[in-house]
């Protein structure tokens, strides 16, 4: 019988409306999640992380986190973790798994959005169905995923698509890895994981959105604030106004790392233009490109290489495994 921890973090899964609040704040803990769940399941412990909204995490948080995922699958005696987590930054909480935990144990992130007072509260199905994907051997190898609505999505692709719907969870690129039918787990494709042996995150990496005739502003202050590392959501394939290019060379002559990602939802930066600010263009401007990362992870994940390169020259073989 696998054993299964299940490590709570708060969220919308942990929720429930509160008079004084005037609204739904973190309620249930671990002891309320198991006295609710079904038999007939692995053999299950809970720890509580901490009772936040995952818009009150903070990068200790995040880290600490991932430390704590990392020390329990550390131990034989347990086969995999679920993480119950606020639905706004699950993504990023499960790339950072995915990216820096060794190990080729299930780890699952879940969570909910609808409050637990509310009609249709779809928290302890979510919980379910994470903890047979976790005890899952299909799931083994997979890295950190999240299970949401039936649905087994790989962290480095899954985004959340809706800012209301519980179906929203999406792998825009490649679609999720498989679903939970009743008690069977279901795994329709793999993905290879890329991972990073992490030591932390550099904090001093910004991210910046693009938008027509946006000016470089933003970036010129990243710059003379000293920032480490920037990550620009471009627009398309990886395109910038060929205004924003001097800044672009400045910045990467200055030592600061400059990552091509895309404002698009799903696809990678490529293209093969000839004009200025586009692909072709910033490649010679000596920039990293996200390679299918969203903006978000793709600043995770430079946060994690700044903190693991030992110097400047590591950075590019770093950013690429
Ligand atoms: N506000 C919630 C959060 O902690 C949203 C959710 O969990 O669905 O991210």
């Amino acid at each position: 019988m696998p054993t299964i921890v299940i490590l709570t973090t708060g969220g919308t899964i942990a929720m429930k409306r509160d008079e004084a609040a005037g609204g739904a704040v973190p309620t249930l803990d671990g002891s309320d999640f198991l006295a609710a769940l079904p038999p007939g399941l692995p053999e299950l412990r809970v720890e509580e992380y901490c009772n936040l909204p995952s818009a009150h995490f903070a990068l200790d948080t995040l880290w600490g986190l991932r430390s704590r995922v990392a020390e329990l699958l550390d131990k034989p005696e347990v086969d995999g973790v679920v993480v119950t987590h606020g639905t706004d930054v699950m993504e990023e909480s499960a790339y950072l798994l995915d990216l820096t935990v060794p190990g080729e144990k299930p780890m699952v992130l879940t969570g909910a959005m609808r409050t637990a007072s509310q009609i249709g509260y779809e928290g302890l199905a979510n919980l379910v169905a994470a903890v047979r994907v976790a005890a899952s051997p299909q799931a083994r190898r997979l890295g950190a995923m999240i299970v949401m609505n039936d649905e087994i999505h790989a962290a480095r692709f899954v985004t959340k698509a809706h800012t209301q719907s519980v179906d929203t969870f999406k792998s825009l690129s490649f679609g999720p890895l498989g679903r939970v039918d009743g008690d069977e787990v279901v795994i329709g494709q793999r993905v290879t994981r890329q991972w990073i042996p992490g030591g932390g995150l550099e904090s001093n990496v910004v991210l910046i959105k693009l938008a027509v005739g946006l000016d470089e502003s933003f970036l010129k202050y990243a710059i003379e604030k000293g920032v480490k590392g920037v990550v620009i959501e471009a627009l398309g394939g990886g395109r910038v106004p060929p205004w924003w290019m001097p800044t672009i060379r400045q910045a990467v002559e200055a030592g600061v790392a400059v990552v091509i990602a895309s404002r698009c939802p799903s696809g990678r930066v490529w293209d093969g233009y000839g004009y200025e600010g586009a692909y072709n263009d910033l490649r010679g401007a000596g920039v990293l490109f996200a390679n299918g990362l969203n903006g978000q992870k793709a600043r995770l994940k430079l946060m994690v290489v700044l903190e693991a390169a030992e110097d400047r020259s590591a950075i590019p073989q770093l950013w690429a495994s």
